[in-house]
C-alpha cells in the first residue's frame, strides 16, 4: 500500500503509526516538536481500562456554579474566552442532559478503554511493555461519607458496563495507601487499572519502534492542509516544505481544528486545559495511583517523579498559564498526604486536552475527503484510549472491518 502520513507525534499519532506499520504500511509522521512533548507529556499517566463514565452527566449543571466560584475548584473559565467557548460549553452540558445519553456514551468509552493494556502489549512488545505499563490498580477516594446523585449514577453506569470495584473503608484504605489523610472516608479500588511509568517514555518507546521499522519523522510545523483541485490528493504546507500527500491521518490533538481549517471541516472542538505539579520521587512513598474524586485530581507514582495532575480550565490554546494553580495543586496534595515533602517540588506544567463535548474522540472519515482519517479528541483519556483508537484507524485505512461499533466516534454525530 502507498505510504501514509500521520500529522502529530503524540500518543495517538505514534500508536497509529506503529499499528499501520504492523499492517505492512510505510508511514511518515510530521510534528513540529519532539515526539511525546505535547499533551501526551504531562498527563497523569493513568491507564484506566475501567473508566467508562463520561465527563458530562445529568446533575452536573447544578454543580457548575459552585465549581466556578471556588478558587480550588476543578473547573474554571477565563472570562475573555467565554464567548468563544460558549457553543462548545452548551453542547457539553447538553451531552450530559439525560441518563440515556450518558449510558450510550459510556458504552462507547468502555469499548475504547477495556483492552488498553493488552493493546499496549501488542504495540510495545514484551520488553517495553514490562518497562512502562504498570497494572497496580487505582484507588478512587472521597472525603464525603454520602454518595452524591452523580456518584450513584456513575455506579450504575459502571455496573451496566460490567466494571466492578472493591469498596474500602476505615483501616483497609490506610493499609493500602499509608500516609493518606484521615479525612478520607470512602475508597474504591479498581484492580484492573494502572499507570505508565512515564508518558513521555511511552511515546519515545513507540517512536523507537516506529523508526526501527523504517518510519520517517519530519520535524516541521504544518501551516495548512488543503485538497488539491479535481484530485484525491492533499497539499500540506509546512514551515519549510510543500508536500503532496495521498493518504493522511490527522492526530494533532488539541490543535486539530486549526490543522483542518483549510479543508472546511467544522466540528465542536475545544481544549480543556489541565495542569500538573511534579515532585521528586522521595517526596512521597506511594505504590499505586490515587484519584481524589471530589476535587478531581490524581497522584501518580511515576518512575522519576510523583505527579499531581488535575483541573479543567476553559481558556483556549493561547492564554498564558494560570500560575496560581500551582499553589492550589500543592495545597490539595498536601491536604491528602499531610506528611508529603512538598519542598521536593520539581516542575509545573500546563497541557491541552483535545476535547469534544461528549467525551468521545473522533475516529472517522468524510466522503468528501477521501483517504483522510480523523484521529483526535481523546479529552481526559487519551493515554488509555490511544491503542484501541490506533487499531480502529488502521482498520479503516486497510478496509478491515472493526470488531466494535465505531459509529459513536463518527465525525458526523455532531
Ligand atoms: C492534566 C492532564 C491529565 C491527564 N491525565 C490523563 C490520564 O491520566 N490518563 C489518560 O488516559 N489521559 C490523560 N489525559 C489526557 C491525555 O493526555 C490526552 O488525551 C492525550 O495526551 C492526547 O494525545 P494526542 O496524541 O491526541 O495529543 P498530543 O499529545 O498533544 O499530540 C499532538 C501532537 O500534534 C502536534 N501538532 C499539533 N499541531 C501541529 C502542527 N500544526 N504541525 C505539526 N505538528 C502539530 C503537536 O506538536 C503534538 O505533538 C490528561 C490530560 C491532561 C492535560
Amino acid at each position: 500500500m502507498e505510504k501514509i502520513t500521520v500529522i502529530g507525534a503524540g500518543i495517538v499519532g505514534m500508536c497509529t503509526a506503529v499499528a499501520l506499520q504492523q499492517r505492512g504500511i510505510a508511514v511518515q509522521v510530521i510534528d513540529e516538536r519532539e515526539p511525546g512533548t505535547g499533551t501526551s507529556f504531562g498527563n497523569a499517566g493513568l491507564v484506566s481500562v475501567d473508566s467508562c463514565v463520561p465527563i458530562a452527566l445529568p446533575g452536573m449543571i447544578k454543580k457548575v456554579p459552585r465549581w466556578l466560584t471556588d478558587p480550588r475548584g476543578p473547573l474554571s473559565v477565563k472570562p475573555a474566552y467565554f464567548p468563544y467557548a460558549l457553543p462548545w460549553l452548551i453542547k457539553w452540558l447538553k451531552s450530559g442532559a439525560n441518563e440515556q445519553r450518558a449510558f450510550e456514551k459510556s458504552h462507547a468509552l468502555r469499548q475504547l478503554h477495556k483492552d488498553a493494556v493488552s493493546k499496549y502489549s501488542e504495540l510495545l512488545g514484551s520488553e517495553y511493555f514490562a518497562e512502562i505499563i504498570k497494572v497496580t490498580g487505582q484507588l478512587y477516594l472521597w472525603e464525603n461519607t454520602e454518595k452524591s446523585r452523580m456518584d450513584l449514577l456513575s455506579d450504575r453506569i459502571r455496573k451496566q458496563n460490567g466494571v466492578v470495584a472493591r469498596e474500602l473503608a476505615g483501616n483497609d484504605i490506610f493499609d493500602l495507601v499509608p500516609g493518606l489523610s484521615r479525612s478520607v472516608k470512602r475508597a474504591e479500588l479498581y484492580e484492573k487499572n494502572g499507570y505508565v511509568a512515564s508518558p513521555y517514555l511511552l511515546v519515545q518507546r513507540l517512536f523507537k519502534i516506529f523508526t526501527d521499522n523504517g518510519g520517517q519523522f519530519v520535524r516541521q510545523k504544518v501551516m495548512g492542509v488543503t485538497r488539491l483541485a479535481d484530485s484525491n490528493a492533499y497539499r500540506i504546507l509546512t514551515t519549510s516544505d510543500d508536500m503532496t500527500i495521498r493518504r493522511l491521518v490527522i492526530c494533532s490533538g488539541a490543535w486539530s481544528k486549526k490543522v483542518l481549517k483549510g479543508l472546511g471541516v467544522s466540528i465542536p472542538f475545544d481544549t480543556e486545559r489541565g495542569y500538573h505539579v511534579s515532585f521528586d520521587r522521595n517526596a512521597l512513598d506511594l505504590k499505586i495511583p490515587v484519584l481524589h474524586k471530589e476535587r478531581a485530581f490524581g497522584v501518580t507514582p511515576m518512575v522519576d517523579s510523583i505527579r499531581v495532575a488535575g483541573f479543567v480550565e476553559i481558556a483556549g490554546l493561547d492564554a498564558l498559564p494560570d500560575m496560581k494553580k500551582e499553589q492550589v495543586l500543592i495545597g490539595l496534595v498536601k491536604h491528602l498526604f499531610p506528611s508529603m515533602d512538598i519542598s521536593l517540588k520539581k516542575n509545573f506544567w500546563l497541557g491541552f486536552r483535545p476535547s469534544t463535548p461528549d467525551s468521545l474522540p473522533i475516529l472517522s472519515q468524510l466522503d468528501t475527503l477521501p483517504n483522510l482519517y480523523f484521529g483526535f479528541g481523546h479529552g481526559h483519556t487519551g493515554i488509555t484510549g490511544a491503542p484501541m483508537s490506533a487499531e480502529i484507524l488502521a482498520n479503516m485505512v486497510t478496509g478491515t472491518p472493526n470488531t466494535i461499533d465505531v459509529q459513536p466516534y463518527d465525525i458526523k454525530r455532531f
